[in-house]
């Protein structure tokens, strides 16, 4: 087989979306896959529509997926091409100019069959088709028409594109046949669906890729997310981007439509939080802390690279998202919390005395460890005469300024005894009032 050469196409009309970024990544695998050439094509012909913006954002959309592109072709670059192949076809006899646009003549008998690798034998009676428009009266092409014109120019050996250019495919073929051109193969992929089985939109929590970005969900999880809409390997959810590599390929695509479940995608993305590397989760966090305004550049640049891993990796294990995880940094970052109320009410004038005297020890230690953290608290508790029941709960609010979190001493551990004696004092000297 001569080596693969796939497009992806988008229209730069407005952002990229579930559908066209499900497109994206199926092309950029299948090319990686066997080893070929990715290319992207932005497909601005229609003048009106397109914005430069909207390329950027796809650009912008690609890169944070990780789809790296060999080729990339603007279509209005190649405007002279169009009206040069719309000429050979009016030479040809097969487009006429009626008026000003020019029109491809669609014979009146027989039919056109699309051997679809995906869809099976899609035959459309030319009965059923009308002439269509290849050059618009300004000279600029239409869509099926370029289309044509630049897949062939460009080398490309499969066409892999949503079911709903499907209908496009018999024209497509038409303008191959009058030209003389040998077509690529097609493998259009079933369209995508909510979960109710309407058309996918916005309100299944369906938005364009950089909304997921935004969202705090990892472009490990939404590129995994992506391949699973429409293409399975056994009953296994969990992919990464090598194995997606290693295993993509079409007869893996299935044949009907895929459904969209947001709990899914928040479910693995999850799962990736939990397998990233803690230098980049730690990296990731910093970004998100500061992006969501739960504390400055200069706040997260002084806790550093390893105390921000550390906070990663006990932040990962409750929060789905970046988001989730950012937005309950607050208290692994220096300075005053803000204590929830019920909170408040566990530090009782009782245990007042214990929380100075949690400080006095925990100050004379360095880098203390959850066991010694452990170990001081239930000296106290014993010293003191208090149950370590009533204390924990006090010391993890005066500390962390809410009741849930994750394993107590852990948490005091990555905090740090300066941050943990500053906040108890705190505490302490609060209930004075
Ligand atoms: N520009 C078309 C779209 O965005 C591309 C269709 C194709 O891949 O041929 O839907």
């Amino acid at each position: 087989m001569d080596s693969v050469r796939v497009r992806f196409a988008p229209s730069p009309t407005g952002y990229l979306h579930v559908g066209g970024g499900r497109t994206a990544l199926f092309n950029w695998l299948y090319a990686r896959h066997h080893g070929g050439t990715f290319i992207l094509r932005i497909e601005d012909t229609d003048r009106t529509r397109s914005t430069d913006e909207a390329i950027e954002q796809i650009f912008a959309s690609l890169r944070w997926l990780g789809l790296d592109w060999d080729e990339v072709y603007r279509q209005t670059d190649r405007f002279d091409r169009h009206r040069e192949v719309a000429a050979e076809l009016v030479r040809r006899g097969a487009a006429y100019e009626s008026e000003g646009a020019l029109w491809f003549r669609v014979p009146k008998e027989g039919a056109t069959t699309v051997p679809d690798l995906l869809a099976g034998d899609v035959t459309v009676q030319h009965s059923e088709l009308k002439d269509l428009v290849i050059l618009r009266s300004d000279g600029t092409p239409i869509y099926n028409f370029a289309c044509v014109v630049d897949d062939h120019d460009m080398g490309i050996t499969h066409v892999i594109r949503g079911a709903e250019h499907l209908n496009n495919t018999p024209k497509q073929l038409l303008l191959y046949q009058a030209l003389g051109w040998e077509p690529p193969l097609f493998a259009h992929v079933p369209l995508i669906l909510g979960p109710d089985r309407s058309k996918l939109s916005k309100r299944h929590g369906a938005g364009s890729v950089l909304d997921y970005d935004e969202r705090g969900i990892l472009p490990e999880a939404l590129v995994n997310f992506l391949a699973r809409l429409g293409w399975s390997h056994g009953d296994q959810e969990v992919f990464s981007r090598e194995e997606l590599v290693a295993l993509f390929d079409l007869p893996g695509v299935n044949t009907s439509a895929a459904v969209f479940d947001d709990e899914k995608l928040m479910w693995l993305n999850h799962e990736w939080l939990r397998r990233l590397d803690l230098d980049r989760l730690g990296r990731l966090l910093g970004e998100r802390i500061v992006r969501r305004g739960v504390a400055d550049q200069a706040t997260v640049d002084a806790l550093g690279p390893t105390k921000l891993a550390r906070a990663a990796a006990l932040l990962r294990e409750r929060g789905r998202t970046l988001v989730e995880m950012a937005d309950r940094a607050r208290p692994y970052l220096p300075g005053d919390l803000d204590l929830v109320p019920e909170a408040e009410a566990l530090l009782t004038a009782e245990l007042r005395p214990a929380l100075a005297e949690v400080a006095r020890r925990v100050e004379g230690l360095s880098q203390p460890s959850a066991a010694e953290f452990e170990s001081v608290l239930q000296g106290v508790a014993r010293d003191l005469g208090i149950s370590i029941k009533a204390l924990a709960p006090a010391v993890r609010v005066a500390v962390s300024g809410t009741r849930v979190g994750p394993g107590l001493y852990d948490l005091l551990s990555v905090i740090g005894p300066e941050i943990v004696v500053s906040r108890l004092r705190g505490a302490a000297r609060k209930e004075e009032r």
